[in-house]
């Protein structure tokens, strides 16, 4: 079936070309409704025209329809009577009343930004855009963020600082194949992407080389032509000594560097003083492979470097996206085809979500909340007064730190996020979480998170519903709605409009997607994000277009800064930035380094994943990785559970013992709640620019325990 621009069905047609509700890939897919009676309603097919995916899907995305059953999912509002009681059934009257009534009750004792909103990056462009008008226009709180923040602000907020503009990739993946030399920095996307993977194997094929920087040996990095293996916390370290190499040996582009950037001088003293032993002193990795790494990359007829969250989730992630672009910059990749910097994105909207006014300092089109003439155009557009609007509020896990503070967020909405599970120091945010006088959570299912909630509203899914998400090129995709939901869920457009209208403003919150998208279009127009000339028909008909676009007629914008950077120059900015330790290094009493990750067969916090079974046989349950010297020193058998201790928390899991982890370091996945889970050892440590907390690095020490605590 051809996507086409018909309006949305009430019906479900007999099959529907929609995305994979999970990570930024978003995968096409077609759903058809399932032959069997009994479990999902729909099942996955191949999509294989479209570009991004060509028909390939992992297993989260194959199975993902198993939680549209009603078993595995909340079909009816849950409220609790007082503290302490159990959650009962309730009507989605009484639920929204409830909900409205203690919004309003707090906001009138503490005044507006005792009330708060907490998004995700999950959450469709209407969705995250709506929850940003409904914080700011209904409620007239600051204290709006999502989770986010905890993804990829650090890659962002480098982006903006260098380039002007913050676009995950600024070039299309099927560019990829052609580059000379790709470097992933603490990326996998052969466990968090699968499909993916194809790009790289092009790129090897037609001669390209493929380095990969971790501190374990991943799936991603098997594939690479070089494995640089550094100490978590010394990606800085490593690009700036690269720098210095590529400076050492000559393979600066010095007409780009003239012609095109700004501050190169400060650049190239910063690396001066990152000379290779020292370096190799700092990262652990030798000196012949940085060397190797320096002229493979500089040598490149083109070359990109992308991150992911290894290098980002840092108290220094800003400044070590910083590092990897000036690598980039100092060589003349980038605004050329087929070289260039790029942030692979996580969440399924990560990139749209961080667009649109769910950001405590943004406004609709990645306008800052703080630019008067973008305060005058979003008000313009919502109807009200530009000085109505408030100014910045905390970032996210400030926001949570102050939950049920004198001078904290009393009221909390969220949706779309299970921070009980995915924020670092998890166990001191879950109590923050009970101390809220009103939690009110919109979830799918009855997440660990929303088990705290006063009241508890059931959402529809990704097949329920019509919406866009931006995909982690920065193009623009539409989900279509396959099926009606179940009687008792209703989508998150819908109560917000239900919930505005009980607070006092019965209009502006349209139920539907694709009138939020329209006003979403006019409300970016003229914004770094300028959705202006996207419309649900041309993604329909085009298979995504690419932000911006700023009028009807124009193409979409597939790569960046090809003509001029988006500085009010034109050109990019190098950033002149230093190695610095992680907040928290390895010291007499916490002894190894922690660092975190995803699974192949899970997704985020789990919430989704841990209900598919066939996800759960994969990847049943907790672990932690260590090598087998550290094992042996520690006297840990493979299986055996282990405790892991950080300054902040405890977690215990059985031990999985592999020589493709650094002999320092042990590795947790994040997926699961309870006694294994990863982020009650995280550090909430912040990066001073980005306020993203350092997921990736913190001092533990590993101990063996009872096998009856074990399980
Ligand atoms: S790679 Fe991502 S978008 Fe594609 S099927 Fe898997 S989870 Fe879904």
């Amino acid at each position: 079936m051809t996507p086409t621009a018909a309006p949305v069905a009430r019906t479900a047609p007999a099959a529907t070309d929609t995305h994979c509700p999970y990570c930024s890939l978003q995968c096409g897919m077609r759903l058809a409704p399932a032959a069997a009676d009994a479990g999902p309603p729909v099942e996955v097919l191949e999509r294989p025209a479209f570009p991004v995916n060509r028909g390939a899907l992992c297993g989260k995305g194959r199975t993902a329809p198993a939680l549209l059953a009603r078993g595995a999912r909340l079909t009816g509002p849950l409220l609790r009577d007082r503290p302490g009681a159990p959650l009962r059934s309730a009507g989605w009257p009484e639920a929204l009343d409830r909900a409205a009534a203690g919004l309003a009750r707090v906001r009138a004792a503490h005044g507006p930004d005792a009330v708060g909103v907490f998004g995700g990056g999950g959450l469709t462009n209407e969705k995250a855009y709506l929850l940003g008008k409904f914080a700011r226009v209904v409620l007239g709180t600051a204290n709006i963020d999502y989770n986010g923040r905890f993804c990829m602000s650090s890659a962002a907020a480098a982006h903006r600082r260098a380039f002007g503009l913050d676009r995950g990739l600024p070039f299309p993946l099927a560019d990829l194949p052609h580059t000379g030399c790709l470097i992933l920095v603490g990326a996998n996307p052969a466990e968090t992407m699968p499909p993916a993977v194809r790009y790289l194997r092009e790129l090897r094929e037609k001669g390209g080389r493929l380095i990969v920087v971790d501190p374990r040996r991943t799936r991603t990095a098997e594939l690479a032509d070089l494995h640089l293996q550094p100490r978590p916390g010394a990606d800085l370290a490593l690009a700036l000594g690269l720098l210095h190499l590529v400076i050492a040996d000559g393979l600066l582009d010095e007409e780009f560097i003239a012609g095109r950037t700004t501050g190169f001088a400060a650049a190239r003293e910063a690396a001066t003083a990152h000379w290779p032993d020292r370096v190799e002193r700092i990262t652990g990795v030798p000196v012949h492979q940085l060397r190797q790494a320096a002229r493979t990359f500089g040598e490149a007829a083109t070359g990109m470097v992308l991150t992911a969250r290894g290098p980002e989730q840092h108290s220094k992630g800003t400044d070590t996206v910083g590092a990897w672009i000036d690598l980039c910059l100092a060589t003349g990749n980038s605004g050329r085809p087929y070289s260039g910097y790029g942030c692979l994105t996580g969440q399924g909207n990560g990139q749209g979500g961080r667009e649109h006014g769910q950001k405590a300092d943004q406004l609709p089109g990645y306008r800052s909340i703080e630019d008067p003439a973008a305060r005058a155009h979003v008000a313009a557009v919502w109807g009200v007064p530009a000085a109505s609007l408030p100014g910045p509020g905390l970032s996210a896990y400030e926001l949570l730190d102050g939950l049920g503070r004198p001078d904290g967020v009393k009221a909390l909405l969220l949706a779309g996020s299970n921070p009980a599970v995915s924020a670092p120091n998890a166990a001191h945010v879950t109590e923050r979480l009970r101390a809220l006088d009103l939690l009110v959570v919109a979830d799918v299912v009855l997440s660990e998170t929303a088990r705290l909630a006063d009241v508890v509203l059931p959402v529809t899914q990704w097949a329920e519903e019509d919406g866009t998400t931006t995909n982690l090129e920065g193009r623009v995709i539409l989900r279509r709605r396959a099926l009606d939901p179940p009687a008792g869920v209703r989508g998150e457009l819908w109560l917000l409009r239900e919930l505005a209208a009980r607070l006092g403003v019965p209009h502006g919150f349209p139920a539907e997607a694709e009138p939020v998208f329209d006003e979403l279009r006019r409300a970016s127009a003229g914004g770094d994000a300028d959705y202006a000339g996207i419309s649900y028909a041309r993604i329909a008909a085009e298979d995504g277009v690419f932000w911006p676009c700023p009028a009807d007629g124009h193409p979409g914008t597939p790569r960046l800064f090809l003509d001029r950077f988006a500085t009010p120059d034109g050109r990019a900015r190098f950033a002149a930035v230093t190695h610095r330790p992680a907040a928290e290094e390895p010291d007499r009493d916490y002894p190894l380094y922690l660092t975190t990750g995803r699974v192949l067969a899970q997704y985020q916090s789990g919430a989704q994943t841990r209900r598919v079974a066939e996800l759960t046989t994969a990847a049943p349950g907790p672990y932690v990785e260590l090598h087998p010297q550290l094992a042996r020193r520690l006297g840990i058998a493979d299986g055996e559970p282990v405790a892991v201790t950080s300054r902040r928390g405890r977690a215990v899991a059985p031990a999985r013992i592999t020589d493709a982890i650094r002999p320092d370091t042990v590795f947790m996945p994040f997926h699961w709640a309870g006694a294994g889970r990863a982020n009650s050892l995280t550090n909430p440590a912040l990066d001073p620019v980005s306020r993203m907390p350092e997921f990736k690095l913190c001092a533990v020490r590993v101990e063996r325990v009872r096998r009856e605590e074990g399980a």
